[in-house]
């Protein structure tokens, strides 16, 4: 970016809460746009901001997970102090008083509880694992037991997750039988990594409520598909466990008073059962997270919340509270649809990040170019041993949409037409069509007509 030389620069303090990737970026647009602004990063995790999405590949590559994922962070901690970026971490936001602009901050290492005094603040505090109430439960006695409690459940969102996860595999020298909860994509990610790294002999059992699994992504016919691939290479040792939900996950005190997930109990049809597990993962989703907001002063001004989740405008701005920005999985933006995806909270963070370091908030010149409308598809790529899915837009067609199926030398794709216009697509096979999985992507973020999206398939 070039800076007129005139123009003036933002010189107050900008404190970004959360140190993940969107963090991470938010911190440096705003240096970017601003040299002589203070910026400060906070974050819970002991970890600087690392690439979240390759956690779960990390599961078998150890080394990657070791001195607080150095292997996976996005920059060292000199590349920060080079452009005069203060970074706290294990450090926990508390409260946020947008009114008085402080921040109530303690640092875990300590205990100490410090305020912290800002002029703009860009929330950046992502999303945690969805547990729904009542789910982790004892035995015998019904109660309801906090997933921290239980040794052998694990998440997939953070570092700590995957090194607890790992912790109890280690332990394991005898074939186990592994009870992951939920299809999506979180699961299908890990499940080559947990195989991988699960002793000879285990067996994993997915648990899908719907009767297909990725059915975000895909609609039936295609997630049927994408199974028969995996199953070329997981037969036997990986039981898709479909129209099941899971009602309870139940624990038992071992020998040793540890708290244990014995098995998950499922509803299929109607019908309860208990599937036994030696170790449960859940990945059932994510629900976007936000500190508690404190202080007194104008309603009217209070940063607008949606369920949870910060609203912000095409400038990463709250809509109701100005010097609040938000980027990541913990916003959405008013106009858009709200996606957890890593490529969006970079998009968000530039946005936020630049903007929050303006010289002038009212100026109109405020930065405002999220991708939207096609532009913003959420796409989706997922490759696990020679296979490849890819999906993006309207995947779910209804009775005025045109589907064309299309026949592939290693797979098939399926295109969904509006008015002729592509607006969605999946693509399963080979891993060799990768080529053609991109060009389907460009193509509905084009919207480009049937006669031309044949000609790239050819
Ligand atoms: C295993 C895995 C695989 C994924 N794969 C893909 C993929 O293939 N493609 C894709 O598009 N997306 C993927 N995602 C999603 C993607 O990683 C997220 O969309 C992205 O990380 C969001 O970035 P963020 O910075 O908004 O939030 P996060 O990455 O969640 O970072 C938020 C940070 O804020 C911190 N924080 C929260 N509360 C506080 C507090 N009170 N005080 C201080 N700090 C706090 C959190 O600890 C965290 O470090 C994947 C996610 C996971 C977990």
């Amino acid at each position: 970016m070039v800076r007129a030389a005139d123009k003036p620069e933002f010189e107050g303090t900008i404190v970004v809460l959360g140190a993940g990737p969107a963090g991470s970026m938010a911190a440096i647009s705003a240096r970017e746009e601003s040299s002589k602004a203070k910026i400060i990063v906070i974050g819970v995790e002991p970890a600087l901001p690392y690439n979240r999405t390759k956690l779960s590949h990390a599961l078998h590559q150890e080394h990657l997970l070791h001195d607080n994922a150095a292997g996976l962070v996005l920059h060292d901690a000199e590349w920060y102090a080079e452009r005069n970026i203060e970074i706290r971490l294990n450090s926990r936001v508390d409260v946020v008083d947008t009114y008085g602009k402080k921040i109530t901050v303690t640092n875990l290492n300590d205990e100490e509880t410090v305020e912290v005094k800002y002029d703009r603040v860009i929330f950046c505090t992502g999303a945690n694992p969805w547990v729904p109430r009542g789910l982790i439960q004892m035995e015998d006695e019904g109660e309801e037991v906090s997933a921290k409690k239980v040794t052998n459940i694990s998440f997939l969102r953070s570092l700590r997750d995957m090194l607890n996860l790992r912790a109890s595999i280690t332990t394991l020298t005898l074939p186990v039988h592994a009870v992951m909860v939920g299809g999506g994509v979180l699961s299908m990610e890990a499940m080559p990594s947990l195989l991988d790294s699960l002793p000879d002999g285990s067996t994993i059992s997915i648990l899908q409520g719907s009767d297909h699994v990725l059915s975000a992504q895909l609609n039936h016919e295609y997630s049927e598909h994408f199974v028969k691939n995996l199953n070329k290479h997981v037969a036997g040792k990986v039981n898709f466990v479909l129209n099941s939900r899971a009602q309870r996950i139940l624990c038992e005190k071992d020998e040793h008073e540890e708290v244990r997930a014995t098995g998950v109990v499922v509803k299929t049809h109607g019908v309860e059962r208990t599937i036994e597990a030696d170790l449960v993962i859940v990945a059932m989703g994510v629900r976007p997270f936000l500190p508690k907001f404190g202080g007194e002063g104008d309603e009217d001004l209070a940063p607008t919340l949606s369920r949870g989740t910060l609203v912000v405008n095409d400038h990463c701005q709250s809509v109701t509270s100005p010097s609040v920005f938000g980027a990541g999985d913990c916003c959405v933006i008013d106009s858009l649809p709200y996606a957890g995806t890593y490529s969006r909270a970079l998009d968000t963070a530039r946005v936020a990040g630049r903007n929050a370091a303006f010289f002038s908030l009212a100026d109109k010149d405020i930065m405002s170019n999220m991708p939207s409308g096609p532009k913003a598809l959420f796409g989706y790529q997922l490759r696990m041993w020679d296979t490849i899915m890819m999906s993006i837009g309207n995947t779910k067609p209804t009775d005025e949409d045109m589907i064309v199926s299309v026949p592939l030398p290693a797979g098939r794709a399926m295109c969904v037409f509006k008015k002729h216009k592509l607006t969605g697509a999946i693509l399963i096979g080979h891993n060799r069509l990768e080529k053609q999985g991109m060009a389907l992507v460009q193509a509905v973020r084009k919207q480009l007509s049937s006669e031309t999206v044949m000609g790239l398939l050819k």
